[in-house]
């Protein structure tokens, strides 16, 4: 079979959040890219994730035109409340930072993006997977892999884009192998149902129970998401929908939770990881390939569209100006970020989760940290200013 070879200036892995907006980004600047996912429009357009977008995000969607529905469908939370020892508290977004985030899912983004790409003539190409990165030491790398009918396939490129997941195959050209890495897995995952019922809460519930945790949110006026903690060897399949109330209800005392048909059950485990480097010669790794989080702190996604900004800043000065001095900024500066990101979604995980070897010690002292959080201006502060999201590094 013969390879068809092809030429861009950016070759991006992956048309998820990091990968679709880059591309979008780039576009605007007049520099042409190419987005190649394995998976078909559909998939992607319908695969359940992140849900949180903080401040920063929103304004950028809605400034660059990538998408203006989450002004008109998303919803403003200006707040969330901490549940421990029976009580409720609220921190309030707007009065301790003057931001605040919106609830607008993963999905819907994706949505906006991929129309709003294919309208522009973007050439995104679904069911097409890339095996590895060639010359990767080049100034000519080249994407090869398989396209939606089987063939073979290459793509040269002034520069490639590894934004193809936790899984990444790019990682691997950047880092030497494909787990080069910091590493941390948790001692439980959560729990989550989709369920057909009307909001239990205006506001997302992050509570501390003697059962574990449970986060309470929302979707729509008729769709719900939920989470217990759970094994991360957990059956999603193995409680009946009677137990999975129960379990969520007995972890948020003080709430009487709607409840309704769930159509929606997964376990999602708890991972943090940062990739050894970021960028080598004309390669790197933006969200989820060059990082995950665990979800309690709502930064993955969020997370990817920082990382998006500052690497399109570097790409412009490259590609156009011939100027690297960006580039060679670039892990160093979206490092920075990484690091506060993964130090927030670890505490708000271990501040709220009861690990499965917790001591009465362990117990009373958590309890402590959150007396500390929600009875202190600063404690308030430093969690609204994390959750709502640092403001965007554009110097390079
Ligand atoms: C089940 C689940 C639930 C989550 N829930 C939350 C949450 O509640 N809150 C939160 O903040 N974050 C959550 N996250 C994390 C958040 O969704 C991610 O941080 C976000 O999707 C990162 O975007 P990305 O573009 O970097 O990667 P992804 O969205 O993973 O996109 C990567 C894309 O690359 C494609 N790809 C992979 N390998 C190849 C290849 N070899 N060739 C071609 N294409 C390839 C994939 O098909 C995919 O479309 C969740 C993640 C998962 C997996």
């Amino acid at each position: 079979m013969t390879t068809s070879a092809e030429r861009t200036r950016v070759a991006i892995v992956g048309a998820g959040p990091a990968g679709l907006l880059l591309s979008h980004l780039l576009a605007a600047s007049g520099i042409e890219s190419v987005v190649v996912d394995q998976r078909s429009r559909e998939e992607i357009e319908n695969t359940i994730r992140a849900g949180i977008l903080e401040q920063g995000t929103v304004d950028l969607l809605a400034a660059t035109g990538a998408s203006t529905r989450v002004l008109t469908d998303g919803h403003r939370h200006d707040g969330i409340e901490l549940r421990f020892a029976g009580e409720g508290h609220r921190i309030d977004f707007p009065s301790l930072t003057g931001r605040s985030v919106w609830l607008y899912p993963q999905h819907e983004v994706l949505r906006d993006l991929v129309a709003t790409r294919l309208a522009d003539g973007q050439d995104l190409r679904f069911g097409v997977t890339v095996d590895h990165v060639a010359d990767a030491t080049s100034d000519r790398p080249r994407i090869v892999g398989t396209d939606d009918e089987g063939r073979p396939f290459e793509i040269e490129a002034d520069f490639v884009v590894g934004a193809d997941g936790s899984r990444s195959v790019v990682r691997a050209a950047v880092t030497g192998s494909s787990t080069g890495g910091y590493f941390r897995e948790y001692p439980f995952a959560w729990f989550g149902i989709l369920c057909e019922a009307p909001p239990s809460s205006e506001e997302l519930i992050y509570s501390n129970s003697p059962n574990g945790f449970a986060l309470i949110s929302q979707r729509s006026a008729t769709v719900q998401r939920m989470y217990f903690q759970c094994d991360p060897e957990a059956d999603p399949h193995a409680l009946d929908e009677e137990a999975i109330w129960a379990e969520l209800q007995s972890r948020v005392p003080g709430t009487t939770l709607q409840e309704g048909r769930i159509f929606q059950r997964d376990v999602l485990r708890f991972r943090s990881f940062v990739a050894h480097e970021l960028r080598r010669g004309r390669l790197a790794l933006i969200g989820d390939a060059a990082h995950t989080v665990p979800p309690t702190g709502a930064k993955g996604m969020n997370l990817a569209v920082a990382d998006v900004v500052l690497l399109h800043r570097a790409l412009t000065a490259l590609l156009d100006d011939r100027d690297e001095r960006p580039l060679e900024a670039f892990a160093e500066v979206a490092l920075r970020r990484i690091w506060k990101a993964q130090h927030f979604s670890w505490w708000m995980t271990s501040m709220l989760h009861v690990a499965p070897d917790a001591s009465d010690f362990d117990r009373r002292r958590q309890e402590g940290e959150l007396r500390s959080v929600v009875e202190s201006e600063a404690g308030r502060t430093y969690l609204a200013e994390a959750y709502t999201g640092w403001p965007f590094e554009t110097r390079l």
